[in-house]
């Protein structure tokens, strides 16, 4: 008899994690605003190069890392975030897992600058593939910069299984609008191919939807409030005579975090009945803060989907609040109901 079981070196096993968390370049996009976000930025760069597949560079003014931490940020498990079981119910941070780093790193080569406002120098970390190519001093600005060259680079399979640019890129936008939405006090630029695609100054929320969507909305959008036991909301609609037919221009954040719910989806396109038509989807951008006792942010690393334990208080909420707001405003219909 012999046994036959072994422990799976960390790169193999951070690989396999990486398929959980990294699926395109807009995820990694992703975990690296939140990560910004959590660190306490005030500004945030991202810099695109071939629809992430060749660069995503995300720059922070955040409060960046020790040298030593700088090393462990990259360790699988490995989180400042939380430290206890309890602290798994009260999270107030976007990160708690400790996998994203770990699995960037995992499946493309990385370069890291960090340096704390109290060090003079800060700390330059390339990695490839898990393995630590350098390690060393360097001079910085304050915060962090993480660069993620050629996803998948040793992984060709999921390489091959990329979407063409345009598609990628439609991604990383999408993640990066919702980051830009949710934290207006947050300046933010993007920029692809050295284009400036978004240049977002701190400001209100109002002033970022026009940043972010266009001067049709500008003076165009409707505040939409409601405060019950049970959840608060604030956000803005969008007139109907901006509804548009391709879904996509449609926000919910729940407690700050993006979800996507075709059921609440629906409490507000019953709301805007009899102003637009059938085929068209109306512009909302929504927040929910909800006790975070009665909701269940299903903890996979992507998804966005969430349960909340009386779906039907909020939709009924939901519905009230986009239909007072429609009517506050004297909402008149986009339909010519005269033809
Ligand atoms: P998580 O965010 O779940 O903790 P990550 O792998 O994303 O896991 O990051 C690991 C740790 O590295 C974080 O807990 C944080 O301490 C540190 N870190 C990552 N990105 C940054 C950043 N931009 N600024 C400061 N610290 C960071
Ligand atoms: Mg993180």
């Amino acid at each position: 008899m012999s046994d036959i079981i072994q422990l799976l070196p960390d790169a193999i096993a951070n690989q396999i994690a990486a398929g959980e968390v990294v699926q395109r370049p807009a995820s990694a996009l992703k975990e690296l605003l939140e990560n910004a976000v959590d660190a306490g930025a005030t500004s945030i760069q991202v810099v695109v190069k071939e629809a992430g597949k060749l660069l995503i560079q995300v720059i922070d003014n955040g409060k960046g890392m020790s040298p030593t931490d700088a090393r462990m940020s990259f360790e699988r498990h490995a989180t400042s975030k939380i430290r206890t079981s309890q602290d798994l119910f009260a999270i107030r941070t976007f990160g708690f897992r400790g996998e994203a780093l770990a699995s960037i790193a995992a499946v493309a080569q990385v370069e890291l600058k960090t340096r704390q406002a109290e060090s003079e120098l800060g700390t330059l970390i390339q990695i490839e593939g898990s393995e630590v190519k350098k390690q060393e001093p360097v001079a910085a600005p304050v915060g962090t910069s993480v660069s993620m060259k050629n996803l998948f680079f040793n992984v060709p399979a999921r390489r091959n299984f990329l979407k063409s640019n345009p598609v990628e890129m439609r991604h990383i936008v999408d993640e990066f609008q919702r980051v830009a939405l949710s934290y207006p006090e947050i300046a933010f630029s993007l920029f692809q191919q050295d284009l400036e695609v978004f240049n977002l100054p701190a400001g209100k929320l109002s002033q970022r939807i026009v940043g972010l969507f266009g001067k049709t909305y500008q003076g165009q959008l409707v505040p939409c409030e409601e405060d019950t036991p049970h959840v608060n909301i604030k956000g803005y609609i969008g007139k109907p005579e901006h509804a548009k037919k391709t879904r996509g221009e449609q926000f919910f954040f729940v407690n700050n975090r993006y979800i996507k719910s075709s059921y609440l989806h629906h409490a507000v396109s019953s709301a805007f009945e009899g102003l637009i038509q059938n085929d068209q989807h109306p512009f909302y951008v929504l927040f929910l803060e909800i006790d975070p006792a009665h909701i269940d942010i299903n903890v996979h690393p992507t998804k966005t989907e969430i349960k909340f334990d009386d779906e039907r208080t909020v939709y009924a909420v939901i519905r009230s609040a986009v239909k007072q707001a429609l009517g506050a405003h004297h909402v008149t219909p986009a339909i010519d109901f005269s033809v």
